[in-house]
């Protein structure tokens, strides 16, 4: 008779099951992945980061006439806001590749293009925000900014402001306590506006000027002077403010990193890594990091746009391939965070279904809202296979559902992928605090989704 002990499934804590050498090695790695949060706050910085990464691994830029033979490493570097790299394996595209599709944009707080005036004596700029955020949050914190500023003729200028430790930074005001008491009538949605989510930047008035508008004006000198640029060329300029902490390890204990951007840097890192220590890998490894997702993977950097066919496309006319047989024998994991069971919060959560920290890498087979509603649903088969390949490799994973049925949901680039006839499956880091200014994950589990990554790439 079988035992109970294999009948029944028991999860577990992963610091009951790794190795010394396991979280030794885990505690390099998420020393690497805060230096990458750090430097890549911006999809735009995240895509140089990883270049540049990439390129001490041997990647090179990728040209459509290539000779490409099995072990050699390329990226597209997709307008300077989303990357495709890939390592071409032993086996030809025919068979299919292994993708890791990750994302490198986050919410934050956009300029709008005419953004800048003057109030009362103070200046602002006026934004518009990008993704799910939680207004209240992004209040009385501490901001960067960061984007370029396009001129007419051409010519761009870079723009990084508050990421010195010697740079000023910004700041979204709030109300007083003592005056809030209609503010805190409303509900937390409401609270804080939309419209009200402006950016002071200055209050010195212009010496030596007339009139109104003096404090508008000396910022624009200081601009002009520091970047050559004039009011106007806001117009085609793209600027973000994002949160100005770097990432720091959480708890007495050192077990969890608190950072910016975590959603989905964390996944992006992981699939980063993975694909930059392959070598000659059996199937061509293929690592997407997407921008747009936070806003519905729209745009011609989102992972709705075809550059990513056009991409694979190139590579299987190398190789003499249709493009449509690569695919349909493809697999790819959508690597992307889901929520953490929160104690906090524990009654959005099904607690026998939600991922937990420290439990290791999470798996949904479906996301979506209201009856799995925008989900493209992984098959059993697609779970199975995955199953395989982690028991073989001694990854740590957990099967998670994004919070109780009805309560919410939310979506990722997986239904792109799958709408491509490429079996695909959500598969990431548990978050705390996920979209708010600063999140929180578990060293273990991004470790686990990197290692569950490479798994993938060395195994499917
Ligand atoms: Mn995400
Ligand atoms: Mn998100």
């Amino acid at each position: 008779m079988t035992d109970g002990k294999s009948l029944l499934y028991k999860q577990e804590n992963a610091y009951e099951l790794v190795s010394d050498k396991e979280k030794s090695e885990c505690g390099a790695y998420c020393e690497g992945y805060k230096k990458f949060l750090d430097e890549s706050k911006t999809e735009r910085l995240a895509v140089d980061c990883s270049i540049k990464l990439a390129e001490a691994k041997g990647f090179r830029p990728f040209h459509h006439d290539m000779e490409l033979t099995p072990g050699d490493k390329v990226y597209l570097n997709n307008r300077g806001k989303s990357l495709l790299l890939a390592v071409i394996g032993k086996k030809r595209l025919s068979e299919g590749v292994n993708i890791s599709a990750a994302h490198l944009d986050s919410p934050r707080i956009d300029l709008k293009q005419v953004p800048l005036y003057e109030e009362s004596e103070l200046a602002y700029f006026n934004t518009h925000y990008y993704g799910g955020v939680k207004k209240y949050q992004w209040v009385t914190i501490p901001l960067e900014l960061h984007g370029v500023v396009v001129r007419k003729d051409g010519t761009s200028v870079t723009v990084a402001i508050g990421n010195c430790d010697t740079d000023p930074q910004f700041v979204i005001t709030d109300l007083l306590p003592h005056l809030s008491s209609e503010q805190m009538k409303k509900t937390l949605a409401d609270g804080i506006t939309g419209e009200g989510l402006d950016i002071l930047i200055g209050s010195y008035p212009c010496e030596g000027e007339e009139g109104t508008n003096k404090v508008k004006l000396n910022i624009l000198r200081i601009l002009n002077e520091k970047y050559d640029i004039t009011e106007e060329d806001f117009l085609s300029a793209e600027l973000i403010a994002v949160p100005a902490f770097n990432a720091r390890d959480i708890g007495i204990d050192r077990s969890l990193i608190g950072g910016y951007g975590q959603d989905d840097r964390a996944c992006s890192y992981a699939s980063l890594l993975a694909v930059m220590e392959l070598q000659v890998p059996e199937k061509t490894a293929v690592c997407v990091l997407a921008d747009k997702e936070e806003t519905g993977s729209d745009g011609v950097t989102g992972m709705k746009s075809h550059v990513f066919e056009h991409f694979m496309r190139d590579l299987c006319d190398i190789q003499d391939v249709k493009l449509n047989h690569c695919f349909a024998n493809s697999f790819c994991i959508s690597a992307d965070v889901c929520n953490g069971l929160d104690p906090n919060y524990a009654d959005v959560s099904d607690k026998r279904n939600n991922a937990r920290m420290n439990y290791g890498m999470a798996v949904l087979k479906y996301s979506g809202s209201r009856g799995k509603s925008g989900t493209s649903d992984a098959s059993a088969e697609v779970v199975g296979r995955l199953r395989g390949i982690f028991d073989k490799e001694g990854i740590i994973w957990q099967m998670a559902e994004l919070g109780k049925v009805d309560q919410g949901g939310g979506g990722t680039v997986a239904m792109f992928m799958a709408q491509r006839n490429i079996d695909t499956i959500d598969a990431g880091v548990p978050v705390l605090s996920m979209h708010a200014p600063y999140e929180v994950t578990a060293k273990l589990d991004c470790y686990m989704t990197y290692r569950g990554i490479k798994a993938v790439f060395e195994n499917n």
